[in-house]
């Protein structure tokens, strides 16, 4: 396990209990001891944390907070845990609610709203459950318990953490913020920025139903181009290695998105495609297979944008959404 110090933040490295391996949590030594993330819901994960804490001489018991990124689970999934034996403070963005402590309402609405969302994508019936079956794969690695004690937004300072500010960062989850200390120009960013792979862009259910869904590509594009904009010399992300060359990473993604923009634009010059007909496109069958919900993503998101750059059209054929080129 890799213990260490950055820029007076400690690393500990927990699991996200999926195959993208490690996520990074923190800690920092503030008025009070705050923890930021927690590690998926693992035994595991409860060992190596006590481990961590007790070879800097801490227990659970000294945490005075937890800090969220964002809802996800491997960033979550260790709160009810923690909270059984020591309850206190989490803070995090308001839309962290329905994910942390789900009642059944919010639930059915997450169900419905992704059983439409993958019918009118074009994906077969038989697989429109993929949103549930998604949801509930992740359930065992949660929290169900945790209720928000207090509600981070933009520009807001930390109570016990005086020298840091909030960066709001949505567009990887809807409840995404990151963390900023000026003096060293330091940013705990989550899962906005990570070194070695593009933050996925996960489309939502609104919090409130019936409203219209964020579009989180262009969310996570714009909160790219802000982090470029406030001077930042190191980020420490929720996975993978610390990022010291930022600007040549926002170009990096930026520049990615708008070649596979390009692409799905070209696959839609000449006729009319449905979503699932673009995604099967763009990936082999077996990754579509394994991976609905991801490519899903993937793909919608670079149809919001090109449909919000006015570059295709959309029609609706009986209940399904079809795409083409303006040229
Ligand atoms: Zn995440």
């Amino acid at each position: 396990m890799l213990n260490n110090t950055i820029h007076g933040v400690e690393l500990i490295e927990l699991d996200t209990g999926s195959p993208v391996g490690a996520i990074n949590t923190y800690l920092i030594f503030g008025e009070k001891l705050t923890l930021i993330d927690t590690g998926a819901n693992l035994q595991k994960n409860w060992v190596l944390l006590k481990e961590a804490l007790n070879k800097m001489q801490l227990t659970i018991y000294d945490i005075d907070q937890i800090l969220l990124t964002h809802h996800h689970v491997d960033h979550v999934g260790l709160l009810d845990r923690i909270l059984e034996v020591h309850p206190i403070p989490v803070l995090g963005h308001p839309n962290n609610r329905p994910w942390l402590l789900p009642d059944k309402q919010f639930v059915e609405w997450h169900h419905e709203f992704f059983q439409k969302f993958l019918s009118e994508f074009g994906i077969p019936a038989e697989l429109c459950g993929a949103g549930k079956q998604f949801f509930d794969n992740l359930q065992p690695l949660s929290c169900h318990h945790v209720e928000l004690s207090l509600e981070l937004n933009e520009g807001d300072t930390i109570p016990g953490l005086s020298d840091w500010k909030i960066i709001e960062t949505k567009g990887h989850a809807q409840s995404h913020i990151s963390f900023y200390r000026e003096k060293d120009q330091l940013l705990i960013a989550g899962d906005h920025i990570i070194n070695h792979i593009s933050s996925n862009a996960a489309i939502e259910p609104p919090m409130v139903r019936n409203l219209e869904r964020t579009k989180p590509l262009i969310q996570y594009m714009e909160n790219l181009k802000k982090c470029v904009n406030i001077p930042i010399d190191t980020v420490l992300s929720g996975h993978g290695s610390t990022v010291r060359n930022l600007k040549e990473l926002v170009t990096d993604r930026l520049y990615g998105i708008d070649e596979r923009a390009s692409h799905i634009k070209e696959m839609i010059k000449d006729n009319y495609k449905s979503g699932f007909e673009i995604i099967n496109d763009l990936f082999s069958p077996r990754t579509v297979k394994e991976q609905l919900m991801l490519v899903v993503y993937e793909t919608a998101g670079h149809l919001d944008l090109l449909l919000d750059r006015g570059e295709i059209e959309e029609i609706k054929k009986g209940d399904i959404r079809y795409y083409r080129s303006i040229s």
